[in-house]
């Protein structure tokens, strides 16, 4: 029930098993039949991780099992049928911790019914209210925060001796390329998680409360990761994800370290697209756009969250960039990379938004045509600096702003897959459907967020691999097409 209702969320990603269809089900299964049987005779307990929020999150989430499966555990995908649920939280936005507390309570009507034994709460909800939670459902058996899943084993080993077990450190550390990780995503993509924590204090944001301030991994390490788990096979893709990719380095190297980077990942020649997430359009420098024109494995997608353009609100906000300089800077990429799909991101409805600033935004989003863009509604985050700002907005005029915003990206991505009429893109096959119908992504498009192809073929594919398909019809957000 757990996992349907889950699923049903939208929120949780279909596991690998959940993605597959009948036929390569079965092989796998037998597979995993086989595998699940051999570890588990010696062990006792199966462990499931539902993982929630952010790519970020799902890094650490995948840190969690690691460990636990090189210490013997049993990773299992169905929550109904573990031992012991670890539910990796996110607390960003009320929508977030909302859904997180759907989740947990869901896991301990499971535990009230002895379907599941014992129930873990880790990440972003458990570091930002773990008193709360404590006190509130005290049916779960143990707390960690966002740093603190290296202390997993030890808190399983207490819960299951029925001792309560809590660990809510301040954030201070960062995963190396020596912590054993086990895949969450499919095989042929992965994340990798460059920095922890940020330091641009956004006045809207949570994040430096809840993970502490920028920790750029050494270069050396992030190198060793992607070489460990490419090793002879070259993955189809690489998403480079931090809080804020564009500040990597300034803590550790004192510069922005990120062209570096990405020159020395695409020396390794390990993946086919490695694609950038994240980046801050304060710390987008000229040198970054070359990096990502001239490296031709880099894909010409750009995650460009400006949140806002109206110079009243992006001062309020602490974006400390104004509308000049965004412009500047979108004008500057689209000049040096023709082709580029700008991802971006706005906030509407943060306090004091007049309408003549929202039409501000609207019309800029209307000269800029972003091919992707995400669009929330100011969240009041206790903590943060905006949570007592005044003219805070009604929820109906957010929504109102939001639907409207909403709907003019949709007529803009119309417009812009329109012209991917009759042109052949090369595109990564990721599943196929039960109508034979085959899924897959552009480079234009970024795992789980944006658009997907449809792709007509006779052939029989595989995820993971690159075909070029003859885009033969358009949708507001998809793309048809044959190969
Ligand atoms: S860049 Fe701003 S919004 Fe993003 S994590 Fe940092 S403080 Fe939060």
């Amino acid at each position: 029930m757990l996992r349907k209702a889950l699923l049903s969320t939208g929120r949780v990603s279909k596991s690998r098993g959940e993605r597959l269809n009948s036929k390569e089900k079965k092989s796998e299964l037998r597979f995993r039949f086989f595998i699940i049987q051999t570890i588990m005779i010696p062990l006792k307990h199966k462990i499931s991780i539902i993982s929630l929020g952010c790519a970020r999150n799902l890094v650490d989430s995948e840190l969690i099992i690691g460990k636990l499966k090189s210490k013997g555990f049993a990773i299992v995908e169905d929550a109904d049928s573990a031992d012991i649920v670890i539910i990796n939280t996110c607390a960003f936005i009320e929508d977030a911790k909302r859904e997180a507390i759907d989740i947990i309570l869901k896991a301990v009507s499971l535990k009230k019914e002895r379907r599941i034994g014992k129930l873990v709460v880790c990440g972003c909800l458990a570091q930002r209210y773990c008193e709360k939670l404590k006190k509130d459902i005290p049916e779960i058996d143990a707390i960690l925060g966002v740093d603190d899943f290296k202390n997993i084993s030890k808190a399983l080993s207490s819960i299951l001796r029925n001792e309560k077990f809590i660990a809510i450190n301040p954030p201070g550390g960062i995963y190396s390329d020596k912590d054993p990780r086990l895949a969450l995503t499919p095989s042929h993509y992965t994340y990798v998680k460059v920095a922890e924590g940020c330091e641009n204090r956004c006045s809207y944001c949570a994040i430096y409360d809840i993970r502490g301030k920028l920790r750029s991994r050494p270069l050396s390490s992030i190198i060793s990761e992607i070489k460990a788990f490419s090793g002879q096979k070259r993955r189809a893709e690489l998403n480079i994800i931090a809080q804020d990719t564009t500040s990597y380095g300034i803590d550790r190297y004192g510069k922005f370290m990120l062209p570096k980077l990405l020159k020395k990942i695409c020396q390794l020649k390990c993946a086919h697209w490695i694609r950038l997430l994240y980046t801050h359009p304060r710390h987008f420098t000229d040198e970054l756009i070359d990096t990502i024109a001239g490296e031709h494995s880099i894909c010409k997608y750009i995650d460009l969250p400006i949140q806002h353009i109206s110079d009243k609100i992006l001062s309020r906000m602490n974006r400390r960039i104004n509308a000049r300089q965004i412009e500047t800077l979108i004008k500057k990429i689209r000049d040096r990379i023709p082709d580029v799909a700008l991802r971006t991101s706005v906030i509407v409805g943060f306090p004091g938004e007049t309408e003549r600033d929202f039409n501000e935004l609207l019309d800029f989003i209307r000269r800029t045509q972003f091919e992707r863009l995400g669009a929330f509604i100011y969240s009041r985050e206790e903590g943060t600096p905006a949570y007592n700002f005044k003219n805070q907005i009604a929820m109906g005029t957010k929504n109102r702003r939001l639907d409207k915003l909403m709907r003019l990206q949709q007529e803009i991505s119309k417009g812009v897959n329109r012209h991917f009429l009759g042109k052949r893109l090369e595109t990564l096959v990721e599943a196929r459907s039960e109508k034979g119908i085959y899924t897959g992504r552009t480079q234009y498009d970024a795992p789980e967020v944006d658009g997907t192809v449809f792709i007509h073929s006779k052939k029989s594919l595989r995820p993971g691999q690159f075909v070029n398909v003859e885009i033969t019809d358009t949708l507001e957000y998809d793309l048809v097409g044959k190969n």
